[in-house]
């Protein structure tokens, strides 16, 4: 367990300084770990037949990486031949197909999305979404309304006129919050509240901060309690074990920046 330090931290988003210090919401992006070696005699053709830029995306079957073009719209992996959407998607009426892309959404303000499922790169969403949605990279939101389905990012903003009512639980790594927002966030990385932002729901988080002018009222755990339970220290085991009965680890009153 670690409790955020109170030391002056400069906001990345908006320049102020605040504290608590939560780590940089820096964006650690798809893990490179398991990308295949990429042979020299491939890079050369690749300088011969073209000028494009290219860029790795994972198979959704087997997470195997390979190299694409900026420009393809689709393709296959070369390890278990799966194919790959690489579209982007600008919705801007009624849409209810299901979307598994590489690419992004861009959900405007006059678009109603009810696909059940949605998995994208990344997400501006600017109108009315039902279903699930789920952010390979970062999800923005500008909306006034309620989301009823579950919606995840590695780093989610939800932007200064946003007024967001979330019923299922949000997951993330980082959020950051500049709107109003009620929901509960569980997030490995970090949770902002900004000046402007207003946070309603419990928390569990790695780190909190909120800047001053920033409002928080629910619960919160920090660190990694309910998160990976395999990871804890045996003394937290031992404590976490003890609570299943009784109140939940964290505090309950309302925390507001001074
Ligand atoms: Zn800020
Ligand atoms: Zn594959």
């Amino acid at each position: 367990m670690e409790y955020v330090a109170a030391k002056s931290t400069i906001c990345r988003q908006c320049g102020r300084s605040f504290s608590p210090s939560a780590p940089k919401p820096g964006l650690k992006l798809k893990d490179e770990s398991s990308a295949p070696e990429e042979s020299p005699v491939h890079r050369k053709f690749e300088g011969i037949w073209s000028r494009q830029r290219n860029r790795l995306v994972s198979c959704f079957e087997c997470k195997r990486k390979h190299e694409v073009s900026d420009a393809a719209s689709s393709t296959n992996c070369p390890g278990c031949s799966a194919h790959i959407d690489l579209r982007d998607y600008k919705i801007t009426t009624s849409f209810s197909r299901t979307i598994r892309t590489r690419g992004d959404v861009h959900l405007t303000s006059k678009g109603d999305l009810s696909s059940t499922s949605v998995i994208c790169n990344s997400a501006i969403i600017e109108g009315k979404v039902r279903g699930n949605l789920e952010c390979e990279d970062s999800m923005t939101i500008d909306l006034v309304g309620k989301i009823p389905g579950r919606i995840g990012a590695q780093h989610l903003i939800v932007e200064r006129k946003s007024d967001i009512q979330c019923f299922r639980r949000v997951r993330v790594t980082n959020i950051d919050i500049k709107g109003r927002m009620s929901g509960e966030i569980v997030a490995t990385g970090s949770v902002t509240i900004h000046k402007t932002g207003t946070l309603e729901g419990n928390v569990t988080a790695k780190s909190i901060a909120i800047e001053k002018g920033g409002m928080f009222s629910g619960q919160l755990v920090i660190g990694q309690a309910g998160l990976t339970q395999g990871e804890l220290l045996p003394e937290a085991k031992a404590a976490e074990k003890k609570a299943e009965s009784e109140v939940p680890l964290g505090a309950t009153q309302p925390l507001h920046a001074t």
